[in-house]
């Protein structure tokens, strides 16, 4: 017995020696999300045939699989968790790589030519398989859209290869500024410190990323290279990922495949690119209240159980046959990292509550709380919540008010819950207090359009 006891505690005394550096590696995990794995791959699916059309992959046999087996190293590593990654390259000389949820990644051809070594690319392809095995693209869509998200997801049709489309109808798409791909400060730490560890067990000297950044840095000029711009830099990115280093083991960097040269020779052989990265995005347009209002002359609109008429100068944004939909003018849409806001407008949708069988005012309590879990400057009332009847239904109206996308003024939002087999259907009726005289009369007339099949 005591010889055991001598024995661990001898043991215990040699784990600590070794663990104090150890314990310093970052290790990050992927945040809340309401997408599963599976989602994410599937959007990631999507989402790459989309980027497929817009952008023109490199024609070479040899780039690609260049390209491919570096990036095959890096997914090897425990720290990618297995997503089923594919590598290809993009004739366009901006400096730029980016990755879709669950795996698609791609890699500019201006990247190969800017590089100094392999381990630089690796770098920057181990940061991007980063963001895809922490989840950041979706965990960013998730806390941008906790109140639709959820009866999105859970909604049959997905699956069905609309994922894409339903999340366009929340605002979320692939412009420059989509919550998917335009990543914060926190998400690009962690994409840059376990990016430097899994190149290291790849065999890259990781110190190269950490020297490539500060290259592009120093040759960024007014504009910068492109990959700043949906990689922001936290903050002494180079002395972090330097930081980082110094609790790795010591290994050998043996890697290299002696190849880049080559490779950037291919690169400058290529013709100029066919199309340009991009295409099919367009301006939003400028926010203004008195372009916004609506114009008197009603159309309608038939979503999935329900149809409602709206001002013809307002524009549905969501799927036929889905009860997702917001309608709203585009001079009254903000696009941002947090995804779209709506300032002038009706957003419909159906909430599922977290117990199937709450009743009306309990479902609208929670839907509630959770707006205002969302934009924490939300208030309720001072009007008390009140029954009316709309499409021949029992409903429950709620007034709140918050900070309008429109500067200065304050939002009014007048959400109107009905009883619904999956929950509860719900309209915000939007619009800035001071446009009351113009909103209230179309909101009015909307509500008497409204009919219901469920
Ligand atoms: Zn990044």
């Amino acid at each position: 017995m005591r010889a055991t006891t001598r024995i661990a505690g001898l043991l215990a005394v040699s784990a600590l020696a070794v663990l104090p550096a150890a314990a310093q590696l970052s290790k990050f995990k992927p945040g809340f999300n309401l997408f599963s794995k599976q989602q994410d791959v599937q959007l990631g699916k999507e989402a790459a045939a989309e980027i497929e059309k817009q952008v023109e992959i490199v024609d070479s046999k040899e780039l690609n699989a260049y390209i491919n087996s570096i990036g095959q190293k890096l997914a090897a590593q425990p720290q990618a968790d297995k997503y089923p990654y594919t590598f290809q390259v993009v004739n366009d000389p901006s400096i730029n790589a980016f990755a879709l949820p669950g795996g698609p990644t791609f890699i500019n051809t201006g990247l190969i030519a800017a590089a100094d070594n392999e381990a630089q690319i690796a770098g920057v392809m181990a940061h991007e398989i980063m963001h895809v095995a922490l989840r950041h693209g979706t965990n960013q869509a998730t806390r941008a859209n906790l109140i639709q998200l959820p009866a999105m997801l859970g909604s049959a049709a997905v699956g069905s290869g609309s994922m894409l489309g339903q999340l366009a109808q929340l605002g979320i798409g692939l412009g420059a500024n989509s919550v998917l791909l335009k990543y914060s400060r926190t998400a690009e730490t962690q994409a840059d410190l376990m990016g430097a560890q899994m190149a290291a067990q790849a065999g890259y000297n990781p110190i190269e990323i950490a020297r490539f950044f500060e290259k592009l840095e120093a040759e960024g000029g007014a504009r910068g290279p492109q990959f700043f711009s949906s990689h922001p830099n936290p903050g002494n990115r180079t002395k972090a990922i330097e930081n980082e280093i110094r609790y790795m083991p010591k290994r050998q960097y043996n890697a290299d495949t002696g190849q880049l040269p080559r490779m950037k020779a291919l690169v400058a052989k290529l013709p100029p690119p066919k199309k340009k990265a991009g295409d099919g995005e367009t301006a939003p347009a400028k926010l203004s209240i008195p372009d916004s209002r609506p114009s008197g002359r009603m159309q309608s609109y038939q979503g999935g159980g329900f149809s409602v008429s709206y001002p013809d100068n307002w524009k549905p944004l969501g799927s036929q046959g889905s009860p997702g939909v917001t309608i709203a003018p585009p001079t009254a849409i903000q696009q941002s990292q947090q995804g779209s806001a709506v300032g002038y407008g009706v957003v419909a949708n159906v909430f599922k509550p977290k117990s199937p069988r709450a009743n009306l005012p309990d479902a609208t309590q929670e839907l509630v709380s959770q707006m205002r879990s969302s934009d924490p400057g939300m208030r309720v009332g001072p009007e008390t919540a009140r029954q009316v009847r709309v499409g021949g239904k029992d409903a429950i109206l709620t007034t709140l008010r918050s900070a309008s996308i429109f500067q200065g003024q304050t939002e009014l939002d007048q959400l109107i819950t009905v009883s619904h087999p999956d929950g509860v259907f719900y309209l915000v009726l939007v619009a800035p207090e001071s446009e009351r005289q113009y909103a209230d009369r179309a909101f009015d007339d909307m509500l008497q359009s409204l009919r219901f099949n469920f």
